[in-house]
């Protein structure tokens, strides 16, 4: 198989610098382009094209092709083209063909012109930290959004100074007469994507687009009650649409830092509660910071570490029912560390008591 040298496909010679290759290759896929071309081998020659520049844009890929011609991208010494497929050239595509396709070349649609579709912009996300306590009683935030309107310059036409496509004649159309004049062909004319006129100027404002995004502040309410990965949707706040279509959505993740007293389970909030050895085995009453206040818990004599106690509708408000969760109370007996010579006189004296007379101990005795 004869296959085609790289840089004859791309009209370059074999000293041509990256700059030279990738203006030889926009000028290709600009004349070859599927969506664009009627020249009936273009998907071939563009393919072609793309193959080539797949290769000799990348330094380590031509200096391979340079040394072993088209063997180097052979699989098992199997002919065909090298495989592009993973190739990224939307950096190329992206400005080729002004606003009017948009960046509609995501998958290089052979046949179906989709040039002037009207199509919602993409949808963004942002992530925003949130305190605990922002999170629970709801916050206002600024945050920066996308506001899209029609080009002040062009008024939303993307250039100026407007005339008939000297191609179509005005008609958005080209006809072609094929096998000696038996049929005619219409295609949508390429110079001006099928709209019978052209600019003589691109509008620089908007870069042909025929709106400009500009950032803008926003204040949003962030609701009561969000919680980690939980996500805030403002509609057409995200990227701009094309062709006059509407914006994209803008959603906001949140992440909820954690609190140092307050460990948080959905619409439920649990804090674990220090108490002395002889409140757990007297009985107390203690003060408890809930979210909303302090509140007297009654802790009943012989309570335990891990004992839990409800503190009834002192959790977080839900954001989706607007319900509000519970407040769990964990006990925590305290030994401790350090005594005074008075306390070990009075734990001594209390040992001398029959603290060690209930089940528990009764059934270890067994097997001494
Ligand atoms: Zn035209
Ligand atoms: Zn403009």
């Amino acid at each position: 198989m004869n296959k085609k040298d790289y840089y004859e496909i791309l009209g370059v010679d074999k000293n041509a610098s990256e700059a030279d290759i990738k203006s030889a290759f926009r000028k290709l896929a600009k004349k070859y382009h599927p969506d664009v071309s009627k020249e009936p081998d273009a998907a071939e020659k563009f393919k072609e094209a793309q193959e080539a520049y797949a290769i000799l844009s990348d330094s380590d890929k031509r200096k391979q092709y340079d040394q072993y011609g088209h063997a180097a991208f052979q699989n098992n010494g199997q002919a065909g083209g090298y495989d592009f497929s993973g190739f990224d050239f939307s950096d190329i595509f992206s400005d080729l063909f002004g606003g009017a396709f948009g960046g509609g070349f995501s998958n290089f649609g052979f046949g179906g012109n989709s040039s002037s579709r009207t199509r919602q912009g993409n949808d963004s996300l942002i992530r925003m930290n949130l305190t605990f306590e922002e999170a629970v009683f709801g916050v206002q935030k600024s945050v920066e959004i996308n506001e899209t309107k029609i080009c002040p310059d062009c008024h939303g036409k993307g250039g100026h100074k407007e005339k008939t496509c000297p191609d179509c004649h005005g008609s958005g159309q080209i006809s072609q007469a094929v096998f000696g004049g038996a049929f005619v062909t219409r295609t949508t004319c390429s110079r001006c994507s099928g709209k019978g006129h052209i600019f003589e100027s691109k509008c620089t404002t908007c870069n042909g687009r025929g709106n400009i995004t500009t950032k803008k502040t926003k204040e949003v309410k962030i609701p009561a009650g969000v919680d980690t990965g939980n996500r805030l949707r403002i509609a057409n706040a995200g990227e701009p649409g094309i062709n006059g279509g509407p914006n994209g959505d803008l959603y906001i993740e949140f992440n909820v830092k954690s609190h140092p007293l307050y460990k948080r389970d959905n619409s439920d909030v649990y804090l674990i509660l220090p108490i002395t050895i002889t409140e757990a085995v007297l009985g107390c009453k203690k003060d408890v910071p809930t979210l909303y206040g302090t509140v007297k818990l009654s802790i009943p004599a012989g309570s335990s570490t891990n004992d839990k106690h409800r503190i009834k509708g002192k959790g977080i408000e839900s954001v989706n029912s607007g319900r509000k969760g519970d407040m769990y109370i964990l006990l925590d007996v305290h030994i401790p560390k350090k005594i005074t010579k008075d306390q070990k006189k009075l734990f001594e004296n209390l040992d001398k008591t029959k603290l060690d007379d209930d089940e528990s101990f009764i059934k270890i005795k067994k097997y001494l």
